[in-house]
């Protein structure tokens, strides 16, 4: 029987790219997505990548009967966990569908993985557990709060997470804090593909790029940064996606491991400059205006990528105007596509 890596949330933005960067590194990848915010023609697109289709069971990782049957049928070696929910506004809005997706999920997740004697688990944390940086570069000991229900579900998973490694120190479990992740892959034909309109910079200014709105709102630029708007560390998702296999095949090597570990670039650029960015690939004008700041953003914030480095033999290796190029190429393929 051969044995595959499990990857919930397999068809959305992050788990797609992941998948493709596991089939090119050899592993057989089975996707579990219950397809609320990604298509199931994504599968298509992989294969088209990778030249290999995934194997695919639509289904939702609170679902008991579900997850026993996929550890039954598969021989799983390691599971990464990318299914959830992910936007802050919306999770103050509903907090109760953000505990029960992304805190009850992973529980029911890990319970299944525990019972079929499964123990190798990457999570996608965030950085938005630092909460306000109280210094920069931000390094994993870097004290950890959340001000909303979102970062409090992924501060709530990193826990429980280390709980079950103290109590059985034969897991091996990597805490993946990502920064911004962006753009797309280099062959255009998986990407982000927000539903409505987009809380996100860069798919924002990509949809003011092709014309689909109008401007952009630019959410403060009285911030204590050199331009006065709000600087991020804006990171590949190819690069994340490798740090991925590189945290995959640290965990398979290691008799026991609780590792967390940012993924960034250690660069931070400011919202202005991702639209210069962006005007230059897409040799058009984005039309912003300036707003208010948005509640609860930060001013600032980037990683310190040392640790990354020396653990995984890892680094982000793709510049702000790959990013650009590939979202943009991303961006026309995917709005030409969606046009009747
Ligand atoms: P995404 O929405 O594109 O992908 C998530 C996938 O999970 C989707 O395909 C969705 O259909 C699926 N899903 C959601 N709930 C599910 C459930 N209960 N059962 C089965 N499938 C379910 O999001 P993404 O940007 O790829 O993010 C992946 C992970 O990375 C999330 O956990 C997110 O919190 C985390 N993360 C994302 C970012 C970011 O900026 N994109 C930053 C930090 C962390
Ligand atoms: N931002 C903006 N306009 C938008 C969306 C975002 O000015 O329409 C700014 C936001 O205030 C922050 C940066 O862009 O400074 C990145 O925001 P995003 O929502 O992409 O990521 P976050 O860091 O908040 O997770």
């Amino acid at each position: 029987m051969s044995s595959f890596i499990l990857v919930t949330g397999g068809t959305g933005y992050i788990g797609s790219h992941t998948t493709v960067a596991l089939q090119q590194a050899g592993h057989q990848v089975l996707i579990l997505d219950n397809l609320s915010n990604s298509s199931v023609s994504v599968l298509d697109a992989i294969a088209a990548i990778s030249g290999q289709r995934p194997d695919f069971i639509e289904g939702d990782i609170r679902d008991a009967t579900v997850l026993a049957r996929v550890f039954c049928d598969y021989r799983i070696d390691a599971v990464m966990h990318f299914a959830g929910l992910k936007a802050v506004g919306e999770s103050v809005q509903f907090p109760l569908r953000y505990y029960d997706n992304n805190v009850h999920g992973s529980l029911q997740l890990l319970s299944a993985m525990q019972t079929a004697n499964v123990r190798t688990f990457i999570f996608s944390s965030s950085a938005t557990v630092y909460g306000d940086p109280q210094f920069l570069p931000l390094t994993e000991d870097h004290p950890l709060s959340s001000t909303n229900p979102y970062g409090h579900s992924k501060l709530m998973v990193e826990e429980i997470l280390a709980n079950l490694y103290q109590s059985e120190d034969y897991w091996r479990i990597a805490r993946l804090r990502y920064f911004n992740p962006v753009g797309a892959h280099s062959s255009g034909l998986i990407g982000e593909a927000p539903q409505g309109i987009p809380n996100n910079l860069m798919p924002f200014v990509a949809q003011v790029a092709t014309g689909t709105r109008e401007h952009l709102q630019v959410f403060g630029n009285d911030y204590d940064t050199p331009d006065g708007t709000g600087v991020r560390d804006y990171i590949h998702v190819q690069d994340l996606a490798d740090g991925h296999v590189a945290a995959l095949k640290h965990c398979l090597n290691s008799a026991s491991e609780l590792l967390t570990v940012n993924l960034g670039t250690g660069i931070g650029y400011s919202v202005l400059e991702m639209v210069k960015a962006f005007e230059r690939t897409s040799d058009t004008s984005i039309a912003y205006k300036i707003a208010p700041r948005r509640p609860g953003d930060i001013a600032a914030c980037w990683a310190d990528t040392l640790l990354a480095e020396q653990t995984l033999g890892w680094k982000a290796q793709k510049g702000i105007q790959e990013m650009c190029d590939d979202a943009w190429r991303w961006q026309r393929h995917f709005a030409s596509r969606e046009k009747p």
